[in-house]
């Protein structure tokens, strides 16, 4: 099969198996040439490792540290005449290079907030890998269903209380207009908890440890993003903002668990990215077209493998300690939140119009990222070459 990009809207429904592997092996490389982190994980759970924060945080623990992991996803494999999701190549690429060094990597393809698929876990944390150093809670979803109600809880990006008129962009066509977000009622804002909050991790927590799965002195971590006031509205102060009050909450709360075994819990605010799940919130693409374009230009742009590479090295591990902030939050967003980069975004963010897209914002690399996630132009990738799509997961 030949595999092309097919964009629609914010979602690439195509996905490339080599350039996925391509894209993998990049963050792989970084991690290597930084070097090991000394003191880090040796056995880790990472939930939602496919994609994003969370395969960078495998990727980081991995190759940093050589360490065992176990991830979980929730993706579609390949199925006639059309390839899989590309946290499945992905993960199947991780596989094999962590295979290929000797270390064990364990992965569960399935719903994570449901009851059967963590009881696959732990029963094969219990067979493989014995009780787990790091917990990283990394899922980005839609959608849960409630493994004790069997409500479906939808979330929804939303602000709460007035609407939100600002700027946003089709990343796909180039345009830039203005959009107006009507608020959400107290039921999207509670469903979007239900689904992005931190009820499930607690869940997980507590299964890990009546299964005796923890390992004393255990770290768990979940991530947030806090970001410019622009973007407050609709994130920080929106539907996900109050999931991600109440995840603060159950960091706290398993934080005081793990805290009598000599372990810790945590947020880290991480860097605004280009991932399946940033794309489509609106607003946030051109405010992330624009903040790569002054972190370029400034020599701090970091992708996701970078960031946790960062984090990993310089906060959790190699004898350093956490940069808390005041709510007792790592901070690896600290770059983006220069007060120079951030006035050089606010004086951009008037100007900026479908006209000058190109030369004001890093619509380029925006597009670049994006194509990335999926697989395509990366380099020494044959695009024109047939490939095969159906690859197990082993
Ligand atoms: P992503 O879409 O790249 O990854 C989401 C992961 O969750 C994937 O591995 C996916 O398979 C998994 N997943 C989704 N639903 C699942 C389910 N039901 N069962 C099992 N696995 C499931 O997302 P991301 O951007 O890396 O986000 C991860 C975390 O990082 C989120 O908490 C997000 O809020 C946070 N974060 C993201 C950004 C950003 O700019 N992207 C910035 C700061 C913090």
């Amino acid at each position: 099969m030949i595999i092309k990009p097919k964009v629609r809207g914010f979602v690439c429904i195509t996905a490339h198996p080599t350039g996925c592997a391509a894209h993998v092996q990049q963050q792989i490389d970084h991690v290597k040439a930084k070097g090991p982190i000394q003191g880090g994980p040796k056995r880790a759970l990472i939930i939602g490792a496919s994609t994003g924060y969370g395969l960078g945080s495998r990727i980081a623990a991995a190759f940093g540290s050589q360490c065992a992991t176990l991830g979980v996803f929730f993706e579609r494999p390949s199925e006639e005449g059309r390839p899989a999701t590309p946290g499945w190549y992905n993960s199947i690429a991780f596989t094999r290079a962590a295979r290929a060094d000797g270390l064990y990597a364990g992965n569960v393809n399935g719903d994570a907030f449901s009851d059967d698929i963590k009881q696959q876990t732990l029963a094969m944390l219990a067979r493989d890998m014995g009780p787990v150093d790091l917990v990283v809670y990394s899922l980005a979803s839609p959608r849960r269903t409630h493994p004790r109600t069997g409500v479906v809880h939808k979330s929804a990006l939303k602000p709460i209380g007035a609407a939100y008129t600002n700027k946003t962009v089709d990343t796909d066509k180039g345009i830039v207009s203005t959009v107006t977000i009507e608020p959400a009622d107290e039921l999207e804002a509670a469903d979007t908890v239900a689904v992005m909050g931190g009820e499930d991790w607690e869940m997980w927590m507590q299964a890990l440890a009546d299964a005796r799965l923890l390992a004393p002195g255990a770290t768990a971590m979940a991530y947030t993003y806090v970001g410019p006031s622009h973007t407050w509205p609709i994130y920080r102060d929106g539907t996900i903002g109050r999931a991600k009050i109440d995840l603060e909450r159950a960091a706290r709360a398993i934080d005081a668990k793990l805290k009598s075994h000599g372990g810790r819990a945590f947020i880290s605010v991480n860097k605004a990215l280009v991932t399946q799940a940033s794309s489509a919130i609106p607003v946030v693409p051109l405010y992330i077209s624009i903040l790569y374009k002054i972190m370029k230009a400034k020599g701090l742009h970091e992708g996701c493998g970078e960031q946790m590479q960062r984090l990993f090295a310089t906060q959790l591990y190699n004898g350093n300690r956490l940069n808390l902030d005041r709510d007792g939050r790592a901070r690896v967003d600290d770059w983006e939140m220069r007060a120079d980069v951030q006035q050089e975004v606010a004086d951009l963010w008037p100007l900026v119009t479908t006209e000058n897209l190109a030369a004001l914002t890093d619509i380029a690399g925006y597009r670049a990222e994006f194509l990335k996630l999926f697989g395509f132009g990366l380099p020494g990738v044959d695009y024109e070459a047939e490939v095969e799509p159906h690859l197990p997961l082993t």
